[in-house]
Protein backbone atom coordinates (compact mmCIF):
# COMPACT_ATOMS: atom_id res chain seq x y z
CA UNK A 1 0.00 0.00 0.00
CA UNK A 2 1.35 3.32 -0.90
CA UNK A 3 1.90 5.93 1.85
CA UNK A 4 -1.42 7.56 0.58
CA UNK A 5 -3.36 4.42 2.43
CA UNK A 6 -6.01 2.94 0.68
CA UNK A 7 -7.39 6.39 -0.79
CA UNK A 8 -5.44 8.28 -3.58
CA UNK A 9 -4.98 11.74 -1.84
CA UNK A 10 -3.67 13.74 -4.63
CA UNK A 11 -6.93 13.80 -6.39
CA UNK A 12 -8.68 17.19 -6.06
CA UNK A 13 -11.16 18.29 -3.82
CA UNK A 14 -14.20 18.80 -6.28
CA UNK A 15 -16.44 20.42 -4.27
CA UNK A 16 -13.79 23.63 -4.30
CA UNK A 17 -13.20 23.03 -7.79
CA UNK A 18 -16.84 23.98 -9.46
CA UNK A 19 -14.62 24.60 -13.03
CA UNK A 20 -13.34 20.77 -13.50
CA UNK A 21 -11.70 21.57 -16.27
CA UNK A 22 -9.90 25.22 -15.51
CA UNK A 23 -6.64 25.68 -17.04
CA UNK A 24 -7.18 22.86 -19.77
CA UNK A 25 -6.52 23.00 -23.03
CA UNK A 26 -8.85 21.15 -25.55
CA UNK A 27 -9.10 20.39 -29.14
CA UNK A 28 -12.77 19.03 -30.79
CA UNK A 29 -12.86 18.37 -34.27
CA UNK A 30 -15.67 18.63 -36.30
CA UNK A 31 -17.05 21.13 -33.72
CA UNK A 32 -18.80 23.73 -36.01
CA UNK A 33 -22.09 21.76 -36.00
CA UNK A 34 -24.12 19.18 -33.87
CA UNK A 35 -22.42 17.02 -31.21
CA UNK A 36 -19.05 18.59 -31.77
CA UNK A 37 -20.26 22.31 -31.48
CA UNK A 38 -21.95 20.98 -28.12
CA UNK A 39 -19.22 19.45 -26.99
CA UNK A 40 -16.29 22.69 -27.39
CA UNK A 41 -19.18 25.06 -25.75
CA UNK A 42 -19.90 22.48 -22.80
CA UNK A 43 -15.68 22.13 -22.40
CA UNK A 44 -15.28 25.48 -22.35
CA UNK A 45 -17.98 26.35 -19.81
CA UNK A 46 -16.17 23.60 -18.07
CA UNK A 47 -13.18 25.72 -17.98
CA UNK A 48 -11.26 24.88 -20.69
CA UNK A 49 -9.48 26.47 -23.74
CA UNK A 50 -10.70 25.15 -26.49
CA UNK A 51 -9.92 24.62 -30.22
CA UNK A 52 -12.36 24.55 -32.77
CA UNK A 53 -11.83 22.62 -35.70
CA UNK A 54 -13.60 22.77 -38.95
CA UNK A 55 -13.21 21.64 -42.37
CA UNK A 56 -16.31 23.22 -44.32
CA UNK A 57 -18.31 26.09 -42.94
CA UNK A 58 -15.66 28.84 -41.25
CA UNK A 59 -18.30 31.42 -40.59
CA UNK A 60 -20.41 28.66 -38.28
CA UNK A 61 -16.41 27.78 -36.70
CA UNK A 62 -16.19 31.71 -36.14
CA UNK A 63 -19.94 31.13 -34.23
CA UNK A 64 -18.27 28.85 -32.23
CA UNK A 65 -16.03 30.82 -31.10
CA UNK A 66 -17.62 33.98 -30.28
CA UNK A 67 -20.58 32.08 -28.27
CA UNK A 68 -17.19 30.52 -26.00
CA UNK A 69 -15.90 34.50 -25.78
CA UNK A 70 -18.84 35.93 -25.06
CA UNK A 71 -19.19 33.43 -21.74
CA UNK A 72 -15.58 34.68 -20.69
CA UNK A 73 -14.00 31.47 -22.31
CA UNK A 74 -11.21 31.25 -24.63
CA UNK A 75 -11.14 29.58 -27.94
CA UNK A 76 -9.66 29.35 -31.35
CA UNK A 77 -10.94 28.08 -34.72
CA UNK A 78 -8.31 25.57 -36.56
CA UNK A 79 -8.96 24.39 -40.12
CA UNK A 80 -8.09 20.76 -41.04
CA UNK A 81 -9.58 17.82 -42.76
CA UNK A 82 -8.91 14.92 -40.29
CA UNK A 83 -8.15 12.54 -43.00
CA UNK A 84 -5.33 14.58 -44.29
CA UNK A 85 -2.01 13.88 -42.40
CA UNK A 86 -0.45 17.26 -43.62
CA UNK A 87 -3.87 19.56 -42.29
CA UNK A 88 -3.88 17.84 -38.73
CA UNK A 89 0.12 17.92 -37.67
CA UNK A 90 -0.66 22.07 -39.40
CA UNK A 91 -3.60 21.66 -36.93
CA UNK A 92 -1.92 21.13 -33.56
CA UNK A 93 0.69 23.26 -34.30
CA UNK A 94 -1.32 26.03 -34.47
CA UNK A 95 -3.81 25.05 -31.59
CA UNK A 96 -0.90 24.58 -29.48
CA UNK A 97 0.93 27.95 -30.02
CA UNK A 98 -2.43 29.68 -29.26
CA UNK A 99 -3.46 27.68 -26.48
CA UNK A 100 -0.04 26.41 -24.82
CA UNK A 101 -0.64 23.19 -25.04
CA UNK A 102 -3.50 20.09 -25.94
CA UNK A 103 -5.30 18.25 -22.51
CA UNK A 104 -8.31 17.17 -23.90
CA UNK A 105 -8.95 15.60 -27.37
CA UNK A 106 -12.26 14.94 -29.04
CA UNK A 107 -12.00 13.63 -31.81
CA UNK A 108 -15.65 13.92 -33.40
CA UNK A 109 -15.33 14.58 -36.91
CA UNK A 110 -17.59 12.23 -39.00
CA UNK A 111 -19.99 11.44 -41.90
CA UNK A 112 -21.94 8.88 -43.63
CA UNK A 113 -22.58 8.13 -47.19
CA UNK A 114 -25.28 5.19 -47.07
CA UNK A 115 -25.85 2.64 -49.85
CA UNK A 116 -27.16 -1.07 -49.55
CA UNK A 117 -23.58 -3.34 -49.86
CA UNK A 118 -24.11 -3.70 -53.67
CA UNK A 119 -24.65 -0.35 -54.42
CA UNK A 120 -21.64 1.14 -52.60
CA UNK A 121 -18.70 2.40 -54.39
CA UNK A 122 -15.07 2.03 -53.48
CA UNK A 123 -15.26 6.18 -52.88
CA UNK A 124 -18.48 5.87 -50.33
CA UNK A 125 -16.62 3.33 -48.56
CA UNK A 126 -12.98 4.80 -48.61
CA UNK A 127 -14.14 8.08 -47.36
CA UNK A 128 -16.32 7.01 -44.43
CA UNK A 129 -12.86 5.30 -43.51
CA UNK A 130 -10.81 7.97 -44.12
CA UNK A 131 -12.72 10.97 -42.21
CA UNK A 132 -14.22 8.50 -39.42
CA UNK A 133 -11.71 6.05 -38.83
CA UNK A 134 -8.16 7.29 -40.14
CA UNK A 135 -8.97 10.79 -39.25
CA UNK A 136 -9.50 9.54 -35.45
CA UNK A 137 -6.07 8.17 -36.10
CA UNK A 138 -4.19 11.27 -37.22
CA UNK A 139 -5.42 13.62 -34.29
CA UNK A 140 -4.94 11.26 -31.35
CA UNK A 141 -1.12 10.41 -32.72
CA UNK A 142 -0.54 14.06 -32.80
CA UNK A 143 -2.28 14.32 -29.68
CA UNK A 144 0.04 11.43 -28.04
CA UNK A 145 2.84 13.45 -29.21
CA UNK A 146 1.92 16.48 -27.35
CA UNK A 147 0.96 14.36 -24.05
CA UNK A 148 4.25 13.00 -23.75
CA UNK A 149 5.90 16.33 -24.63
CA UNK A 150 4.10 17.80 -21.18
CA UNK A 151 3.68 14.93 -18.91
CA UNK A 152 1.56 15.12 -16.17
CA UNK A 153 1.02 18.74 -14.46
CA UNK A 154 -0.59 18.15 -10.83
CA UNK A 155 -1.86 21.68 -10.54
CA UNK A 156 -4.13 21.06 -13.81
CA UNK A 157 -4.81 17.02 -14.05
CA UNK A 158 -3.67 14.01 -11.83
CA UNK A 159 -3.46 12.67 -15.93
CA UNK A 160 -1.14 13.59 -18.98
CA UNK A 161 -3.95 13.71 -21.41
CA UNK A 162 -7.41 12.70 -22.05
CA UNK A 163 -8.48 11.24 -25.33
CA UNK A 164 -12.60 10.98 -26.28
CA UNK A 165 -13.06 9.33 -29.34
CA UNK A 166 -16.90 9.85 -30.72
CA UNK A 167 -17.83 6.88 -31.75
CA UNK A 168 -21.57 5.25 -31.84
CA UNK A 169 -23.97 2.64 -30.88
CA UNK A 170 -22.81 1.16 -33.93
CA UNK A 171 -20.02 0.34 -32.81
CA UNK A 172 -22.24 -2.97 -31.21
CA UNK A 173 -25.51 -2.50 -32.98
CA UNK A 174 -25.04 -3.99 -36.90
CA UNK A 175 -26.82 -1.38 -39.04
CA UNK A 176 -27.77 -2.53 -42.42
CA UNK A 177 -27.16 -0.33 -45.46
CA UNK A 178 -24.52 1.39 -43.30
CA UNK A 179 -22.13 -0.89 -43.53
CA UNK A 180 -18.96 1.48 -44.28
CA UNK A 181 -19.98 3.66 -41.36
CA UNK A 182 -20.86 0.38 -38.62
CA UNK A 183 -17.58 -1.03 -39.90
CA UNK A 184 -15.47 2.49 -38.91
CA UNK A 185 -17.37 2.87 -35.33
CA UNK A 186 -16.48 -0.55 -34.77
CA UNK A 187 -13.02 -0.07 -35.75
CA UNK A 188 -12.73 3.12 -33.04
CA UNK A 189 -13.36 0.62 -30.46
CA UNK A 190 -10.95 -1.32 -30.43
CA UNK A 191 -8.43 1.50 -31.24
CA UNK A 192 -9.34 2.91 -28.69
CA UNK A 193 -8.82 -0.36 -26.05
CA UNK A 194 -5.82 -1.01 -27.92
CA UNK A 195 -4.49 2.92 -27.45
CA UNK A 196 -6.21 2.62 -23.70
CA UNK A 197 -4.04 -0.28 -22.98
CA UNK A 198 -0.72 1.31 -25.00
CA UNK A 199 -1.48 4.44 -23.29
CA UNK A 200 -2.12 4.18 -19.52
CA UNK A 201 1.16 3.72 -18.32
CA UNK A 202 2.14 6.70 -19.70
CA UNK A 203 -0.96 8.73 -17.53
CA UNK A 204 -3.25 8.98 -20.74
CA UNK A 205 -6.52 8.23 -20.24
CA UNK A 206 -8.31 7.05 -23.75
CA UNK A 207 -12.37 6.55 -23.77
CA UNK A 208 -15.39 7.08 -26.37
CA UNK A 209 -18.44 7.84 -26.21
CA UNK A 210 -21.50 6.24 -28.22
CA UNK A 211 -24.25 8.73 -29.05
CA UNK A 212 -27.74 6.84 -29.75
CA UNK A 213 -29.90 9.20 -31.69
CA UNK A 214 -29.03 12.74 -31.41
CA UNK A 215 -30.47 15.53 -32.65
CA UNK A 216 -28.21 17.23 -35.16
CA UNK A 217 -28.02 17.15 -38.82
CA UNK A 218 -26.06 14.00 -39.57
CA UNK A 219 -29.43 12.28 -39.14
CA UNK A 220 -32.28 15.41 -39.99
CA UNK A 221 -34.20 12.78 -41.81
CA UNK A 222 -34.70 10.30 -38.83
CA UNK A 223 -36.49 13.48 -36.61
CA UNK A 224 -37.58 16.14 -38.44
CA UNK A 225 -41.34 14.67 -38.98
CA UNK A 226 -43.83 13.20 -35.72
CA UNK A 227 -43.45 10.48 -38.24
CA UNK A 228 -40.06 9.96 -38.27
CA UNK A 229 -39.63 10.77 -34.50
CA UNK A 230 -42.53 8.23 -33.68
CA UNK A 231 -40.32 5.32 -35.11
CA UNK A 232 -37.38 6.61 -33.89
CA UNK A 233 -38.59 6.26 -30.47
CA UNK A 234 -39.39 3.07 -31.00
CA UNK A 235 -35.88 2.06 -30.20
CA UNK A 236 -35.29 4.78 -27.65
CA UNK A 237 -36.94 3.29 -24.18
CA UNK A 238 -36.33 6.58 -22.54
CA UNK A 239 -38.75 7.96 -24.74
CA UNK A 240 -36.69 11.18 -26.18
CA UNK A 241 -34.37 12.25 -28.75
CA UNK A 242 -30.76 12.85 -27.24
CA UNK A 243 -29.45 16.73 -27.79
CA UNK A 244 -26.12 17.23 -28.34
CA UNK A 245 -25.67 18.62 -24.85
CA UNK A 246 -26.52 15.15 -23.33
CA UNK A 247 -23.10 14.28 -24.98
CA UNK A 248 -21.27 17.43 -23.97
CA UNK A 249 -22.50 16.26 -20.22
CA UNK A 250 -20.49 13.02 -20.59
CA UNK A 251 -17.23 14.63 -22.42
CA UNK A 252 -16.65 16.59 -19.57
CA UNK A 253 -17.12 14.04 -17.11
CA UNK A 254 -14.77 11.84 -19.20
CA UNK A 255 -12.54 14.58 -19.85
CA UNK A 256 -12.37 15.64 -15.89
CA UNK A 257 -10.38 14.02 -13.23
CA UNK A 258 -13.75 12.68 -11.45
CA UNK A 259 -12.87 9.80 -14.52
CA UNK A 260 -9.89 9.67 -13.28
CA UNK A 261 -9.34 6.07 -12.98
CA UNK A 262 -11.88 5.21 -16.32
CA UNK A 263 -9.92 4.05 -18.96
CA UNK A 264 -11.06 1.68 -22.39
CA UNK A 265 -14.55 2.07 -22.39
CA UNK A 266 -17.14 3.19 -24.17
CA UNK A 267 -19.91 5.51 -22.57
CA UNK A 268 -23.06 5.32 -23.87
CA UNK A 269 -25.70 7.99 -23.85
CA UNK A 270 -28.07 6.33 -25.80
CA UNK A 271 -31.66 6.45 -23.73
CA UNK A 272 -31.26 3.09 -23.73
CA UNK A 273 -30.74 1.97 -27.14
CA UNK A 274 -28.54 -0.71 -26.83
CA UNK A 275 -30.74 -1.86 -24.30
CA UNK A 276 -32.29 -4.21 -27.27
CA UNK A 277 -36.01 -2.58 -27.19
CA UNK A 278 -37.06 -4.97 -29.32
CA UNK A 279 -36.92 -7.45 -26.56
CA UNK A 280 -38.54 -5.44 -24.16
CA UNK A 281 -41.64 -7.99 -24.99
CA UNK A 282 -40.57 -11.13 -27.13
CA UNK A 283 -37.60 -13.38 -27.63
P1 LIG B 1 -22.75 16.75 -37.97
O1 LIG B 1 -22.89 16.43 -39.39
O2 LIG B 1 -23.57 17.85 -37.37
O3 LIG B 1 -21.22 17.05 -37.60
C1 LIG B 1 -20.16 16.38 -38.21
C2 LIG B 1 -18.96 17.30 -38.20
O4 LIG B 1 -17.82 16.62 -38.76
C3 LIG B 1 -19.17 18.57 -39.04
O5 LIG B 1 -18.64 19.68 -38.36
C4 LIG B 1 -18.37 18.27 -40.30
O6 LIG B 1 -17.95 19.42 -40.99
C5 LIG B 1 -17.22 17.51 -39.67
N1 LIG B 1 -16.40 16.81 -40.67
C6 LIG B 1 -16.78 15.96 -41.66
N2 LIG B 1 -15.72 15.57 -42.39
C7 LIG B 1 -14.64 16.20 -41.85
C8 LIG B 1 -13.26 16.20 -42.16
N3 LIG B 1 -12.76 15.50 -43.19
N4 LIG B 1 -12.44 16.96 -41.41
C9 LIG B 1 -12.91 17.68 -40.37
N5 LIG B 1 -14.20 17.71 -40.03
C10 LIG B 1 -15.05 16.97 -40.77
O7 LIG B 1 -23.06 15.38 -37.22
P2 LIG B 1 -22.99 14.98 -35.65
O8 LIG B 1 -24.20 14.19 -35.39
O9 LIG B 1 -22.70 16.16 -34.81
O10 LIG B 1 -21.75 13.97 -35.68
C11 LIG B 1 -20.63 14.10 -34.86
C12 LIG B 1 -20.08 12.71 -34.53
O11 LIG B 1 -21.05 12.03 -33.72
C13 LIG B 1 -19.81 11.83 -35.74
O12 LIG B 1 -18.60 11.10 -35.54
C14 LIG B 1 -21.00 10.89 -35.75
O13 LIG B 1 -20.69 9.65 -36.36
C15 LIG B 1 -21.24 10.74 -34.26
N6 LIG B 1 -22.58 10.25 -33.93
C16 LIG B 1 -23.70 11.01 -34.14
C17 LIG B 1 -24.94 10.50 -33.80
C18 LIG B 1 -26.22 11.28 -33.98
O14 LIG B 1 -27.29 10.72 -33.73
N7 LIG B 1 -26.18 12.53 -34.35
C19 LIG B 1 -25.05 9.20 -33.27
C20 LIG B 1 -23.89 8.46 -33.08
C21 LIG B 1 -22.66 8.99 -33.42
Amino acid sequence: MSSNGPFNTTLPNYRSQPQLLEGQAALVTGANSGIGRAVAIGLARAGARVAVNWVVGEEAANDVVAAIEKEGGKAVAVYADVSKEDDVAAMFKTAIEALGTIDILVPNAGLQRDAKVTDMTLAEWQKVMDVNLTGQFLCIREAVKEFDRRGVKQEVSVAAGKIICMSSVHEVIPWAGHINYAASKGGIQMMMKSLAQELAPRRIRVNAIGPGAIRTPINTDAWNTPEAYDKLMELVPYNRIGEPEDIAQAAIFLASDMADYITGVTLFVDGGMTCYPGFAEGG
